[in-house]
């Protein structure tokens, strides 16, 4: 009898390794990951490449004036095993993790209307069920009805450490305060805007994983998921 696909949530805070655990969940059960983040991130590209953002300020009546402009598609690259980001057609995955996307890319994320388009896309791409997708309103707001929720927390020091590693391998700059100040600075901003707030869905469990290894985390995870797959 074939597997019954699920839709598997995994939210929580900043640089809390959701999409590594979203990634390695899809891959152990075959199904599509979709890093929701990242979509959040090539509009803030655009913003920032299209003179939406001129130093402290976001352009928003123009940004929702552009929405119709900016297209996102992930194409799976089979050289890589991983999807990735298109922006109008342009290969973005390396610019979207730059500083000053992290920087702007929360204020982008809480504008609704931008909110508004990235949750249909993704509903959109989960419509088949099979998916495992991280983000931050995806067990509350994109599929309130997934049938596994994770939502993931760690220590501040570990997660500032590990998005260091990450920026590091990929040849990227920046420090540990640094690192620091913009996840919580994110974390704020995630949680205290009017518009799907960061927050865990009621029926979600928790996943700490300051102390546990990849390998750890997602056993406790598809042993979550074998329940509901049978
Ligand atoms: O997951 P990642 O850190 O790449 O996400 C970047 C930002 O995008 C988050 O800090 C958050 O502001 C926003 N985001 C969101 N909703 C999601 C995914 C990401 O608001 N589902």
């Amino acid at each position: 009898m074939p597997q019954k696909k699920i839709t598997i949530a995994v939210d929580g805070y900043s640089s809390c390794g959701k999409s590594t655990l979203a990634k390695d969940i899809a891959k152990a059960l075959n199904y599509a990951y979709v890093d929701t983040g990242a979509m959040y991130r090539a509009v803030t590209l655009y913003a920032l490449n299209n003179g939406l953002i001129n130093g402290k300020q976001l352009d928003v009546e123009s940004l929702n004036d552009e929405l119709d402009d900016i297209h996102i598609r992930f194409t799976f690259n089979p050289e890589t095993g991983v999807s990735e980001i298109f922006l109008n057609e342009e290969l973005v995955e390396q610019q979207i993790r730059q500083m000053d996307v992290n920087d702007w890319v929360s204020q982008v994320a809480a504008v609704p209307e931008v909110r508004r388009k990235m949750v249909s896309l993704q509903q959109q791409m989960g419509k088949e069920k099979g998916i495992s997708m991280d983000g931050r309103d995806i067990g509350t707001t994109v599929f309130p009805d997934a049938e596994l929720k994770l939502f993931m927390t760690a220590d501040l020091e570990v997660r500032a450490r590990r998005r260091r590693d990450e920026m590091v391998s990929k040849n990227m700059q920046a420090s540990l305060e640094e690192i620091k100040a913009n996840l919580l600075h994110r974390d704020q901003e995630d949680m205290s805007r009017q518009e799907s707030p960061l927050r865990k869905a009621d029926d979600a469990i928790i996943l700490d994983n300051t102390n546990l290894t990849r390998e750890q985390q997602l056993a406790f995870a598809l042993e979550k998921a074998s329940r509901f797959i049978g």
